[in-house]
């Protein structure tokens, strides 16, 4: 998943105040650079994971390999250990062979036909992700609900045991994406209480690509059964009806869902010198989506960290504090690896002196976010100072949702989102376009310098980052962002407020 912004965006440092900070230890810094910018195995790590064991999905046996990858390479990375750390999915979900053809009558042009011509073609479709199984239906009525506001459901009339089809923007921004995953909620509970029979969403990549998504955000099962039209097919019915051509459609969804799988989040460590009970963590997840193989999305900064941890052996260097180099499994579910680790690990949560996370491919790395909190500011610039260089300069103060930072910024624990230019991410996200060949790797050997620097530094500092927020301090800053908003769009404002999501007190 990735990296999806709160509705306001706070606090954006100029390049200009960094310019004045000199950075906190900048021999250290340039140590690890160096050390990092070297040749290294992260292009046949990469490419192991990618182009050999493919697309991973927990319960897998894809996945159980990348796991073992996992291992393997921090052990020949120098790590000091290395363990995996077990969770469990509430439920199991593949599936089969998703089906769709569609038919109506065509236009007769030709007065001294006897027959109304017949449309009929097959839609290139894939199941939404973790949506349940539809027995095969025949000739079900489409009905185009445009982007699926209230009105235009109002408009549809009647969808009782209809298939809605639902339009979209192609995908050019971060914010488009944010876009995409809050339409769908209100979307489906409009299908849901019309009594429709599936929905249809048209994809936002062109040229046929399939990508997959999923709207099921805590691992569970969703409402409705939902296909993934190819953008060309979707527009293709929508001009059908719009011309006045009823369209009704086949559709069968044989997806397997199953009970509840085992999966992992595999950890290494290098031990603080001083204060080996703290830890700095520096994670990426390693699960991704099936389609295509999982290279952007996120193999290549699950490769990231294991470069890093190479990275800061090989300088020679020993942090004050432990760093814990976490690759994360189930993220594309709804999070759930950081999750299990950050619920697992509440107790020691108050030693933890700060997560960072890189989930955006590899596209140019612009800055972190500090998910709400400015108290860290001062540090955090003085620690990106030695990565102008690369062009890190900006510090935003944005709460996020969609990675593996946002269960420990709940629990109060500072946290860094690497934020990243768009690049060729968003075309290629979660989609069967999704391969090795996409990778930047001259940029990504600078995300590892980056991030080896970063997370060096942080577990160097004389004292923490900053304190473990309160749960009434978590609040108040999602009150300044206004994360409250993003929060209720994707139905976990009901978990904080109970207590079931985030720090306790
Ligand atoms: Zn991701």
């Amino acid at each position: 998943m990735r990296n999806l912004r709160s509705v306001c965006l706070c606090s954006i440092l100029s390049a200009i105040c960094l310019a004045a900070t000199p950075p906190a230890d900048s021999d250290d810094a340039a140590r690890i650079i160096q050390a990092a910018l070297q040749p290294s195995p992260i292009q046949s790590n990469l490419r192991q994971l990618t182009d050999e064991i493919g697309g991973r999905i927990p319960g897998t046996p894809a996945m159980q390999r990348a796991m073992d990858w996992g291992v393997h390479m921090f052990k020949a990375a120098g790590a000091d250990s290395v363990r995996a750390e077990l969770f469990t999915i509430p439920q199991s979900w593949a599936e089969g062979a998703t089906e769709m053809t569609v038919s109506a009558t065509g236009t007769a042009f030709d007065p001294r036909l006897t027959q109304i011509p017949k449309v009929d073609f097959r839609v290139r479709c894939v199941s939404i992700a973790w949506a349940p199984a539809l027995a095969p239906v025949r000739h079900v009525p489409v009905v185009d609900v445009g982007n699926g506001s209230v009105e235009e459901f109002k408009k549809a009339g009647d969808i009782s045991g209809k298939i809605v089809l639902v339009h979209s923007v192609v995908l050019k921004t971060w914010d488009d994406l944010f876009a995409e995953y809050t339409n769908a909620p209100p979307v489906i509970s409009a299908a849901v209480s019309g009594k429709a029979k599936a929905v249809a969403f048209i994809a936002t990549r062109e040229h046929d690509i399939l990508y997959r998504h999923t709207n099921s955000f805590a691992g569970e099962i969703d409402r409705l059964p939902q296909v993934l039209l190819a953008r060309e097919d979707g527009e293709r019915i929508g001009r059908l009806l719009a011309s006045g051509h009823p369209v009704w459609a086949d559709l069968n969804i044989p997806n397997q869902v199953g009970g509840p799988i085992k999966t992992a989040n595999v950890i290494a460590e290098i031990k603080g010198s001083e204060k080996p009970e703290e830890f700095v963590i520096l994670g990426a997840h390693l699960d991704s989506w099936e389609l295509g193989t999982g290279a952007l999305d996120n193999g290549c900064n699950a490769a990231l960290v294991v470069d890093a941890l190479r990275a800061i052996k090989a300088s020679g260097l020993k942090p004050r504090r432990s760093i814990r180099f976490i690759l994360f499994s189930g993220e594309e579910e709804g999070l759930l690896g950081s999750r299990a680790y950050s619920t697992a690990h509440r107790p020691e949560l108050d030693k933890a002196a700060g997560v960072i996370i890189y989930d955006s491919g590899t596209g140019k790395t612009t800055g972190f976010s500090t998910g709400g909190r400015k108290d860290v500011l001062d540090a955090a610039k003085s620690i990106i100072a030695p990565l102008r260089q690369f062009g890190v300069t900006e510090l935003k103060t944005d709460m996020e949702w969609g990675t593996d930072h946002f269960d420990f910024m709940l629990e109060g624990v500072p946290t860094f989102v690497a934020d990243q230019e768009e690049a060729n991410y968003l075309v290629n996200y979660h989609a069967v376009s999704d391969t090795y060949d996409k990778v930047d790797f001259a940029q990504l050997k600078k995300d590892v310098a980056e991030a080896a620097e970063f997370s060096f530094a942080l577990a160097n500092l004389p004292e923490k980052i900053g304190p473990r927020f309160t749960r009434s301090q978590i609040e108040e800053s999602m009150r300044e962002t206004h994360s409250d908003e993003m929060f209720k769009a994707f139905g976990l404002w009901d978990a904080w407020e109970s207590g079931n999501l985030g720090r306790q007190k």
